[in-house]
């Protein structure tokens, strides 16, 4: 049987434009249908520009220590319009950039929304069929609204880059990690800013004491977190939105804001007439080579909900390639994943927590906490904190836990050795670099606490 293509990827985002260029690249016949704009979640409307937002926002406090320094320094207003315009264009930039990569390795591109029509073939939306040997659906997955009355009045992750301007208040609702690096660059910004969440500490799932040091800072820098809080419903005001909570306030913010979490894109793709099998929230269920049941259509990245983080995604792309078009059966590694979570402080975090370590077997807990040099001399209280979180029968660093700035960049080196299967021991042979404040990390002498 012949077919228009080798490969079909629906999805222009990080994981499928990988796909499709690398397979192209490997002589496939290859085409791509994104609906949107190219480069997806990552690059319009999640890590990049939420990125050069965390680094908008931290100019204030870095105005302020400069003066600290010695520094005949003040500081001016923030002008959103001004960024705004600057971060559209380097999106634009991205934009031809992720198109030229396509063009340039021969890949077909359909700028429309398609759907499947039968195991081989997928419908564009101007109603034509296009044939393919394999499928690969990358849709990756938009923010939802939780089911309260006036949601609609609220703004989602996706609408923050185009506000036309910011708020002089706002509501965030959620505790996760775009709840909590929102917070922080809006506040960064002079956002006076309201979290709620609903339940005991925020960014539930990591390391609790890196939660707690977080929240504090986060507190200290003039966010109001409440915790145990949800909201009710949202009313539309002359000045504003009025919400009422479960903690029995109203309260009025110019804008709310849900990061409520987020769903995968597989509705209306036409996956449930064909048998390709739905996880409960929506997610498309693959197995370790990104197979779905149906042998002849794949999905990689946040469709599938696996560790809906770029870089997985990417590794997915690759692994899939690797399987289908290099003949070589490649699974894909989830396992010690390292990660950051772009609050202020940041928190770069990889492989088990404290409190999962623990349920798992015997450890020792190494940790410090400090008020790192550059800002203790401006005159801050912050702290900051490092963590190993070591198996006591292997010896084996099973976590590391970083509360610093710049903790993004340091998790990514300490991940390597921990990747690797470094012991405590190994941590320690190695010199410190002074003064640092990640030195700590290999100069941590006694356990904090055994469990
Ligand atoms: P998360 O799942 O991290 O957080 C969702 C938050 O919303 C949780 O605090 C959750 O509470 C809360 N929530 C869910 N439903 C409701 C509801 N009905 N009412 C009130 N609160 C609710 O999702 P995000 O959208 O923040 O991020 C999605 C994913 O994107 C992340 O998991 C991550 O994989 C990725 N991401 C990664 C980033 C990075 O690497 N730096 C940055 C941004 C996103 P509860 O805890 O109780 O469930």
């Amino acid at each position: 049987m012949t077919f228009d293509y080798d490969l079909f990827v629906i999805g222009g985002g990080s994981g499928g434009v990988r796909a499709a260029r690398v397979a192209a690249g490997l002589g496939a016949k290859v085409a791509l249908a994104e609906d949107s704009r190219m480069g997806g979640t990552c690059v319009i409307r999640g890590c990049v520009p939420k990125k050069l937002m965390v680094f908008a926002s931290e100019y204030a406090p870095m105005a302020e220590d400069a003066a600290a320094y010695g520094w005949d320094i003040s500081l001016g207003a923030f002008h959103w319009p001004n960024f705004q315009r600057k971060l559209s264009a380097e999106l634009d930039r991205l934009e031809g950039v992720y198109n030229g990569l396509l063009d340039k390795s021969g890949v077909t591109v359909f700028a429309q929304r398609a759907t499947l029509s039968d195991p081989h073939s997928v419908r564009l939306a101007d109603g034509t069929i296009k044939s393919a040997k394999h499928i690969l659906i990358a849709t990756g997955g938009r923010p939802v609204r939780p089911d309260v009355k006036g949601a609609e009045y609220g703004i989602v992750s996706d609408d923050i880059f185009n506000l036309p301007q910011l708020p002089k208040s706002i509501l965030i609702v959620g505790g996760g990690y775009i709840a909590c690096e929102f917070a922080c660059i809006l506040n960064g910004l002079g956002v006076e800013v309201t979290q709620y969440y609903r339940g005991a500490q925020i960014l539930r799932g990591f390391d609790d004491e890196a939660r707690g040091l977080i929240c504090d800072q986060m507190r200290a820098n003039g966010i109001s977190i409440h915790m145990g809080t949800d909201v009710i419903g949202i009313e539309k005001t002359d000045t504003g939105l009025r919400v009422e909570a479960t903690n029995g306030e109203t309260q009025s913010f110019d804008q709310v804001f849900f990061a409520t979490g987020r769903r995968p894109n597989t509705d209306g793709l036409g996956l449930d007439a064909l048998g390709v099998e739905l996880g409960r929230g929506g997610e498309i269920v693959v197995d370790h080579f990104s197979q779905t049941a149906v042998p002849s259509i794949y999905a990689i990245g946040d469709v599938t909900n696996r560790v809906n983080l770029t870089p997985v995604a990417i590794r997915e792309a690759m692994a899939f390639v690797a399987t289908v078009f290099e003949g070589k059966k490649t699974p894909v590694d989830h396992d010690l994943i390292p990660s950051a979570v772009f609050t202020q402080p940041e928190f770069g975090t990889v492989g088990l927590s404290e409190e999962e370590a623990r349920a798992a077997g015997p450890i020792e807990v190494y940790a410090t906490s400090f008020k790192p040099m550059q800002s203790s001399f401006a005159g801050r209280s912050d702290r900051v904190m490092m963590k190993l979180v070591v198996c006591a029968e292997t010896r084996r660093v099973l976590g590391c836990h970083i509360v610093a700035p710049q903790a993004g960049e340091m998790i990514q080196l300490a991940g390597i050795a921990v990747k690797m299967g470094s012991t405590k021991e190994d941590f320690d042979r190695v010199c410190a670099v002074h003064p640092t404040m990640s030195e700590e990390l290999v100069t941590l002498k006694t356990p904090a606490r055994v469990a």
